[in-house]
C-alpha cells in the first residue's frame, strides 16, 4: 500500500541526504521519482543540496502551489515511483492534505523530509499538518555535543548569542544552527549562549 511517510529531524541531521539517496534507489530500479523543494530563495534555483556534497534537480513548491494537479500531470505522462518532497516544514496544511490524496487516489507514494521545530522549538505548520496527516512517522538522527540524541536546534546570532524571538524562516545560513538535545536547549536559551 501506498503510505505518506514525513521523515522528520532537527537541523543538520542529513535529511537532504537521505532524500536524494531515496530518489536514487528508486530510480535505478526504473522507478521515476518527482523531486519538491520549498522556493525560498529566489536566486537559489531548484535543487536539493545536502551538506555532505551531492545535490540534485527539483521542482520549486511555493504556498500556491497545486501539488495534486502537478503530480497528477506528471504521473500520467509517466507513472511515477514515488515523490519526495524537502523542507517540507513549508508545506500548507492544504498542500500536505494534497499530498494524501495524491497517496490515496493516485496510488503514489509520497515521501516528505522536513524540521519537527525551529529555534523556539515551536513546530512548522507543515510538520504539524504532516505529523497528524502522514501514515509512517520517521526520526532522523544526529546527536548533541553531549551524546544524547538532538532534537533541537538553537538559532545563533553573528555576535554568538543564542536567538529566542526572529523571524521562523532565515534563508540559508544553516552554519548558524546547532543542533542540540532538549537539555542543552532549555539550558542554551536560559543562559543566552550555546
Ligand atoms: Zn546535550
Amino acid at each position: 500500500m501506498p503510505k505518506l511517510y514525513f521523515y522528520y529531524s532537527t537541523m543538520n541531521a542529513g535529511k537532504s541526504t537521505a532524500l536524494l539517496q531515496a530518489s536514487h534507489n528508486h530510480r535505478e530500479r526504473g522507478l521515476p521519482t518527482l523531486v519538491y523543494t520549498a522556493a525560498l530563495d529566489p536566486a537559489g534555483g531548484a535543487a536539493v543540496h545536502s551538506r555532505i556534497g551531492i545535490s540534485g534537480v527539483a521542482r520549486a513548491f511555493t504556498a500556491d502551489s497545486d501539488l495534486y494537479a502537478e503530480i497528477a500531470d506528471a504521473h500520467g505522462a509517466r507513472a511515477l515511483g514515488c515523490v519526495l518532497i524537502d523542507e517540507a516544514q513549508f508545506l500548507s496544511v492544504a498542500q500536505v492534505r494534497a499530498l494524501a490524496r495524491v497517496v490515496d487516489t493516485l496510488g503514489v507514494p509520497v515521501l516528505c523530509y522536513g524540521l519537527r521545530t525551529d529555534f523556539r522549538g515551536e513546530l512548522f505548520a507543515g510538520s504539524a499538518a504532516l505529523l497528524g496527516w502522514a501514515d509512517s512517522l520517521i526520526e532522523l538522527k544526529t546527536i548533541c555535543h553531549c551524546g544524547r540524541k538532538a532534537t533541537m536546534a538553537v538559532r545563533i546570532a553573528p555576535d554568538g548569542a543564542v536567538e529566542r524571538v526572529g523571524a521562523q524562516i532565515e534563508i540559508g545560513g544553516n552554519e548558524r544552527y546547532l543542533p542540540v538535545c532538549r537539555r542543552h536547549f532549555l539550558a542554551a536559551l536560559e543562559a543566552g549562549r550555546p
